[in-house]
């Protein structure tokens, strides 16, 4: 078939790749350049924690496992040493706070309930599995998740167009602004259209009708599917298009949409896992630079981008650094940032259309999620429905249905490890 994928995020790369590796004719578009939006600016904990309801908490878990796969297959990709991008460096969790008891119970009794790897692990064997935090002496224990790591996204994002380049596939630099959904499948109408483009004509005749991407140039082109993965701007072409994909409004900043996320400069600290406490998030990157997220600053986004505000989280999170490590670590930079995030927090995957010619994938945690919606999204387009994202399609906001299962965390508003 011939497929559009609008936007060069890490899902649409990663779906890119699967439907390309299964033979499909893809063209990738994208309106400024890959990994322009949420996956450039990502904390990128790999990771299926505190993530409900049971069925959410499933697909993370196997999202997890699909990141080892594609890491597998794509390693020799840029590079003949194997490159790595992927690193299950195990997650520790620890509660600095007086409600430090009650938190692990939950935690453990949570992940136990989904047969979730943690453990706990003493202040002795702390000191030996993190020796670069200077814990203090009266943390006596913190949880461990062994399974959780942390993507290299910028190098993942390389790699990914690496295979494509070696497959032929074109990242068109274009806007879509509109997506026309094709007729039933059988009525091949590929190459029509409603405003007299002749381009594009193609696919596989007879497997599906014309679905058809306008661009903002105003040419437009028929592709037999189309896959939107443009972030938090699907939900606005979307509506353009006559459907709907509720993703949060980023117009006005608040903690759900937004948080604040600060990179290191190159430090001499040898951090070995994913860091997550009430205090601080901090996580090891490829070129010896830390990502960083302070929870007690998050609620900032609500007073709007600033250089002020930038400069007062980058001076908060200086100092939690140092607390945690007992040594200084200067930030290089702080980002505001927007997330991709569906309406009710969960992922919005499947057929947008009746035709099934246009799909979606939008998600939180697409980081974690990536490389297991690449898989299925390739999977499903190929008429193969997958029983995992039953819960998640499109259809259930305008159904009225909702994911079965607790769908947040009792302590929703703040959580430890809320990204
Ligand atoms: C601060 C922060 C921390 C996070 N931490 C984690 C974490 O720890 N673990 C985790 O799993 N996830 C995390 N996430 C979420 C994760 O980063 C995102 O879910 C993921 O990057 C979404 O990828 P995407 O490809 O869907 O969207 P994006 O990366 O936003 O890509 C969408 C692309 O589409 C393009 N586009 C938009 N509209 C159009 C159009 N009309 N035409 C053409 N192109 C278009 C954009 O330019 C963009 O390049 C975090 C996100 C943020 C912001």
């Amino acid at each position: 078939m011939k497929i559009c994928v609008i936007g060069a995020g890490v899902l649409g790369l990663g779906i890119a790749c699967e439907l390309s590796a299964a033979g499909h004719a893809v063209t990738v578009v994208e309106r400024e350049r890959p990994f322009a939006g949420a996956s450039r600016r990502s904390f990128a904990w790999i990771n299926a924690n505190n993530k409900f309801p049971s069925s959410y908490h499933s697909i993370n878990a196997e999202g997890i496992r699909a990141h080892a796969q594609l890491q597998e297959r794509l390693a020799h990709t840029r590079s003949e040493d194997g490159e790595t991008w992927f690193h299950v460096s195990g997650g520790i969790l620890a509660d600095f706070g007086g409600e430090r008891t009650a938190t692990y119970a939950k935690r453990i009794a949570d992940a136990e309930a989904e047969g979730y790897p943690v453990r706990r692990v003493a202040a002795a064997e702390l000191r030996e599995l993190e020796p670069a935090i200077a814990w203090p002496e009266d943390l006596d224990e913190a949880l461990l998740h062994p399974s959780e790591g942390y993507l290299d996204n910028d190098v993942l994002g390389e790699v990914l167009q690496a295979a494509l380049a070696q497959r032929g596939v074109e990242i068109r630099t274009a806007e879509a602004v509109r997506v026309e959904s094709g007729t039933a499948a059988g009525d091949s109408a590929a190459g029509g259209g409603t405003d007299g483009a002749a381009d594009g004509v193609g696919g596989a005749a007879g497997l599906a009708g014309g679905a058809r991407v306008h661009f903002s140039d105003g040419s437009s082109e028929a592709f037999d599917r189309i896959v939107v993965a443009a972030g938090a701007a699907s939900r606005e072409l979307a509506a353009a298009s006559g459907l709907s994909i509720p993703m949060a409004d980023l117009s006005t900043a608040s903690e759900r949409t937004h948080s604040l996320l600060g990179l290191t400069q190159p430090a001499d600290v040898d951090l070995r896992h994913v860091f997550i406490s009430d205090r601080i998030n901090v996580r090891p990157r490829h070129d010896g630079r830390l990502w960083v997220q302070v929870p007690r600053v998050e609620a900032r986004v609500a007073e709007g981008e600033s250089p002020e505000l930038l400069a007062e989280v980058s001076a908060v999170m200086e100092e939690e650094l140092e607390r945690l490590f007992g040594v200084r670590v200067p930030m290089e930079t702080v980002i505001f940032s927007g997330r991709s995030f569906p309406e009710d927090g969960l992922s919005i995957i499947g057929f947008l259309d009746e035709a099934e010619t246009v799909y979606c994938a939008v998600t939180h945690s697409g980081m974690t999620l990536a490389a297991l919606f690449a898989q299925l999204t390739a999977q499903e387009l190929a008429g193969e429905e997958s029983a995992l994202l039953a819960d998640f399609r499109p259809s259930r906001f305008t159904e009225g249905r909702t994911a079965g299962g607790r769908s947040t965390s009792a302590d929703d508003a703040y959580f430890i490890g809320k990204q």
